[in-house]
């Protein structure tokens, strides 16, 4: 079975989907690797490096007709679908349920897709788990950038020159962007305070050295039997609203990170919420390619409102593409090894990592969900 890695050609995007230690382990399982010539250079893996590893370096046209399973991390634009072998087997991040068309496009070229974004969050899938890995960069990036932008520094500073009080973090939604967001913080010297509809995170964010803010806002059921988040009523969100508000305006930094998943990311900091900031105070929406949790957010782009900086930031992983694509490489990695058996690809639609993950088989689109969007 040959296994081949593309370059990413989304503008911006500097992750590959398989770093050489990956090559090293599906070589062991007895698989072949081609790897796109450049794939990981925009990562920091050269040419040489994949070769090391035991891939062969090939373009894009050969590889493609010639690779049993391709793995990328964004999803393929139409030059690439039409470029993929029918009967191959596809392997990335296909936001299937947002753009359920390029399902279709890849049902139709007849390709097996595998979208790693419906990957059931189970304990047996951790390592699969891209969503998880990929978060936990960006919530890390997501500090760093306000760290940068801000005009004060994070810790508490008493010196000859006087006394620099700490800055003071903001993070709403404790997820496992959240949480890393918090001990990024924390770690930066931040005094940092957190905020989740979910009351089973306060512990978690404690354990990190952040206070958890208990707000007196009666949430309903706040999460599924999956441990996601689920949505409240615009009633709870007017309130809520206020009181992020009130919260930004003691904070130097605000973080927000919530999301409900299928749906468009809630709105927790309006317009009035970022007017009562100070000035120089930045926010980093990690909601922003969802719609933003901030009223002010510009998807994809970083603006000044009242004096705030907003950072929009849609591809925050792909800002730190090593350590980013590492983590991919070794979900990929794993979630490949699971479809494989005795050397090919072996379907087993009994096992749900497997038909969770599904998307595209013998021409047809099968997951319901997609499906039921077209
Ligand atoms: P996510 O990205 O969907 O959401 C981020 C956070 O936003 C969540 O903590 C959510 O509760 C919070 N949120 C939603 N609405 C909010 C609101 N109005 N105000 C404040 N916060 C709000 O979630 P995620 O980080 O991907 O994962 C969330 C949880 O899923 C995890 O903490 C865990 O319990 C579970 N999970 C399980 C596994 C596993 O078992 N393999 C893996 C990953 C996640």
């Amino acid at each position: 079975m040959i296994v081949g890695v593309l370059r990413e050609t989304l503008p911006g995007e500097r992750r590959v989907a398989l770093v050489p230690e990956g090559v090293k382990v599906l070589v062991k399982a007895g698989l072949e690797v081609r790897a796109e010539t450049g794939a990981g250079a925009a990562a920091g893996f050269a040419d040489g490096e994949y070769e090391a590893a035991g891939a062969r370096l090939e373009d894009r046209a050969a590889l493609c007709a010639a690779a049993d399973a391709v793995l990328k991390v964004q999803p393929p634009d139409d030059a690439e679908v039409a470029a993929l072998r029918p009967g191959s087997a596809l392997v990335a991040l296909l936001r299937p349920l947002d753009e359920p068309q390029r399902a279709a496009r890849l049902a139709e070229r007849g390709v097996t897709a595998f979208s790693l974004e419906l990957v059931p969050r189970i304990t047996r899938a951790q390592a699969m788990d891209v969503l998880s890995s990929q978060a936990t960069v960006a919530g890390y990036r997501a500090v760093i950038l306000a760290a940068e932008r801000l005009p004060k520094m994070f810790p508490l500073l008493t010196t000859a020159a006087g006394t620099l009080a700490a800055a003071r973090a903001f993070v709403i939604g404790a997820g496992v962007a959240g949480l890393q967001a918090i001990a990024t913080a924390k770690r930066l010297g931040a005094v940092v305070e957190a905020y989740d509809t979910r009351p089973a995170v306060a512990e978690q964010v404690r354990s990190l050295g952040a206070k958890f803010v208990a707000l007196e806002l009666e949430a309903g059921a706040a999460e599924d039997k999956g441990g996601y988040a689920t949505s409240q009523s615009e009633e709870f969100y007017a309130r809520q609203r206020k009181l992020m508000g009130e919260r930004a305006a003691r904070s130097d930094v605000v973080v927000t990170t919530a999301l409900v998943p299928g749906q468009r990311a809630p709105l927790l900091l309006d317009e009035d919420g970022v007017r009562g900031m100070r000035a120089g105070s930045v926010v980093v929406d990690l909601a922003a390619a969802n719609g933003g949790n901030c009223a002010c957010t510009v998807p994809g782009e970083t603006v000044v409102r009242h004096g705030v900086t907003v950072v929009g930031d849609t591809n925050l992983p792909s800002a730190i593409p090593r350590d980013a694509s590492q983590m991919f490489s070794k979900n990929a990695v794993t979630f490949l090894l699971h479809l494989v058996k005795d050397g090919a690809l072996h379907l087993d639609l009994e096992d749900e990592i497997t038909r969770g993950s599904l998307v595209t088989r013998d021409g047809q689109v099968v997951n319901e969900a997609v499906r039921s969007r077209l």
